[in-house]
């Protein structure tokens, strides 16, 4: 009796079952194919399949920080890998590489198929650290000397506080010095201006 009574219930429940795995099967085989193509052209530009290749060019390079913040010129000093060196990275993507150098300090820039690893240094490089400025000391009494130009003021260390007070200075001079204005690249030239000032207060 049951069955005769819902046997159409049944029957359709069985179609609706055939019906549905029929067209998973059909989503399944047919349709991923197609799809497929469209994913993995999304999902790989070219910074993903990048490896370091025995092709690749490394250049490792060393930059300053306060030289990079102030955006000066600096004569960069580059170096490429060796094969030998490059053995120790092959294989690696730009995510690898990034993660094996930020233990190290180290940043990592690409451009086309030319990698950069940058070791960062803190202060001015060599080349602007034989630049001299004129500031204030920390509480404003003295004359003292920072390395590097002008603008870095005293991110790039002191060279020396003086004995000379700001405020024996003609005042065109005592503004100058604080607003850090007075930049030398001959250290004869730092010395000369040293000892006028000296004159001022009497030494
Ligand atoms: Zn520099």
């Amino acid at each position: 009796m049951a069955w005769e009574k819902y046997k159409y219930i049944y029957l359709g429940l069985l179609f609706a079952f055939i019906l549905s795995s029929g067209l998973s099967f059909y989503w399944m085989t047919n349709l991923q194919p197609q799809n497929k193509p469209k994913i993995s052209v999304l999902k790989q530009p070219t910074e993903e399949v990048f490896k370091v290749t025995e092709e690749t060019k490394v250049i490792l390079l060393k930059k300053n920080l306060v030289c990079e913040k102030y955006q000066l010129k600096c004569s960069v000093k580059e170096t490429e890998m060796t094969v030998e060196e490059k053995n120790g990275i092959r294989g690696l993507n730009l995510e690898e590489l990034q993660k094996k150098y930020a233990k190290e300090n180290k940043t990592i820039e690409k451009s086309k198929d030319i990698i950069n690893i940058i070791s960062w240094e803190n202060g001015l490089c060599s080349d602007h650290k034989k630049i001299w400025h004129l500031g204030d000391n920390n509480n404003g009494d003295y004359v003292a000397v920072y390395y590097g130009p002008s603008e870095v003021k005293n991110e790039g260390g002191i060279y020396k506080v003086t004995e000379i007070p700001v405020s024996k200075l003609p005042l065109q001079y005592q503004e100058k010095v604080r607003k850090h204005a007075m930049e030398f690249t001959q250290e004869e030239e730092l010395i000369a201006t040293l000892d006028s000032f000296s004159e001022y207060f009497g030494q």
